[in-house]
């Protein structure tokens, strides 16, 4: 894929850009090898200033920053500044609490082991490569990039290929910060440049945020070079309503849940799991307020849902409908893409799906809800944990007795009850199964890019 500006809503090409050459990009390494010998020593205050600046920064050019992230991947105006808004929490949140993560853990007694003292010592690991998804263009690189930095690591980011401005705007924030150079710096090359990178001995792991096939081959790389991975890949969240839910609001999450994003999350709630005592009044609430939102431009302030992404991601999604479809689903709402320019789709809900149908295991990265019903929370939590994925999930229901039983068999990373699954700096996030392995954000994120050494002393 060209690395290039391209308006989802207009289909137009705004921008293009050169990838790097092989002297650029090797002259880029060479500086964050250097730099970390270096930053690698500063103490936390003075990591904890550059990152409050950048902080205020994004926060003081949340509105450019959003005018980025709506032009090159079609978010609306209003989530985009979120998105930049949660970015200046997040690094706020690792400035102040860095220090606290990664101070020395001594044993209470060290005589139990020989020593006068004995502790256990994170240290920071050298340059890390972020391979990056467009659609949190800058939310889900800063989850890597606050607590990296804040350790005593460099961050080299390899960005989506549509959202080179963002790419550029992040490094620059970190720069116009105060951090030196080399700290923190984007790479404008194709996913086929990966591998070299990785290979490269003085790039010391990795984390990758995107589809499965790509995580796989990261994985496969460091495997081989035996460097530490991080993979947030996809996800087909359920959504369980059962009858003692509030019903308007499992209904009013349930729509935010599944178009966020313009539908493309991975922790976006994919499959709607309803008790069949209440699934013909939620599938009423749901599939009106689904049919409400408002599809259009992401600058106009009316605008709900947004175009997808790019062209293929808008393909995919059709492809989906159409083989539910054709096996015996029924559209309950949207399934067609919208006339025009841009790579518009309906808020949809597909009913009457059977395990046959790609849709059952296959994730959909657009505004498609699945409908499923349930006869009892046994079923509920078979149709639920019957996908390869296991990122977020969440459980509606008042009753306590419920609430733990969909907390202890929902296979998952993330159980969210009564609400959605939402990724926030304070609490630990990522998957198991084909969802990927490793943790971000919280204690854990800033940990796993760190050496935790044991030191004894006699
Ligand atoms: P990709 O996984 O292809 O892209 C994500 C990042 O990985 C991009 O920077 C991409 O670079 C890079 N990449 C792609 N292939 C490789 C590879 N073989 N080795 C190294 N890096 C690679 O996601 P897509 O944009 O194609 O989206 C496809 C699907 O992925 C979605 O439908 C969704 O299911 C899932 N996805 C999940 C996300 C999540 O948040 N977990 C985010 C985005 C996608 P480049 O752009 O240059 O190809």
């Amino acid at each position: 894929m060209a690395i290039a500006t391209v308006n989802p809503a207009t289909g137009e090409t705004v921008r293009t850009f050169e990838e790097l050459g092989e002297a650029e990009l090797e002259q880029k390494i060479a500086l964050a090898d250097e730099r970390w010998r270096t930053y690698r020593t500063t103490g936390f205050e003075e990591r904890a200033a550059c990152m409050y600046a950048a902080a205020d920064l994004f926060e003081k050019e949340a509105d450019l920053a959003a005018e980025l992230m709506s032009t090159e991947m079609g978010k609306t105006l209003a989530a985009a500044r979120n998105e930049a808004l949660k970015c200046a929490h997040g690094m706020r949140y690792y400035a102040e609490h860095a220090a606290g993560f990664l101070a020395d853990e001594p044993l209470a007694d060290p005589s139990r082991v020989g020593a006068t003292r004995a502790l256990g010592r994170y240290q920071p690991l050298g340059p890390v490569l972020a391979v990056m998804p467009w659609n949190f263009p800058m939310w889900q690189v800063m989850r890597f990039a606050a607590p990296a930095l804040m350790a005593g690591n460099v961050g080299l980011l390899k960005h989506a290929s549509n959202v080179p401005q963002c790419a550029l705007y992040l490094e620059s924030v970190f720069l116009r910060a105060g951090f030196p150079e080399g700290c923190f710096q984007t790479l404008l090359v194709s996913s086929r440049r990966v591998e070299s990178i990785l290979r490269d001995p003085r790039v010391v792991a990795a984390t990758l945020t995107g589809s499965e096939p790509a995580g796989r081959s990261v994985a496969a790389i460091c495997g081989d070079e035996v460097k530490h991975t991080v993979l947030e890949l996809g996800g087909s969240d359920p959504f369980v309503v059962m009858p003692s839910a509030d019903l308007e609001r499992a209904a009013a999450t349930a729509v935010d849940a599944r178009v966020q994003n313009n539908g493309q999350s991975c922790i976006a709630a994919k499959r709607f799991i309803v008790h069949t005592d209440v699934y013909d009044a939620f599938t009423e609430k749901f599939v009106s307020r689904m049919r409400d939102l408002r599809v259009g431009d992401p600058f106009e302030a009316s605008t709900d849902v947004g175009p997808v992404a790019t062209e293929q991601g808008r393909a995919d999604i059709e492809e989906l409908v159409a083989d539910a479809v054709a096996a015996g689903a029924s559209v309950l709402c949207g399934g067609r893409r919208l006339d025009g320019p841009g790579w518009f789709y309906p808020p949809t809900v597909i009913a009457d799906i059977t395990p046959g149908m790609r849709i059952y295991l296959e994730e959909v990265f657009g505004p498609v809800a699945s409908l499923y019903r349930a006869a009892d929370i046994d079923h509920a939590l078979e149709m639920a944990n019957a996908t390869d994925f296991g990122l977020g999930s969440n459980a509606w229901t008042n009753d306590e007795a419920e609430q733990e039983r969909f907390i202890a068999d929902l296979e998952a990373g993330q159980v969210f009850i009564n609400g959605k699954t939402v990724s926030y700096p304070e609490l630990p996030f990522g998957g198991i199964k084909r969802s990927g392995y490793g943790r971000e954000l919280a204690a854990h994120g800033i940990r796993e890019f760190c050496n935790l050494k044991t030191v004894w002393i006699g």
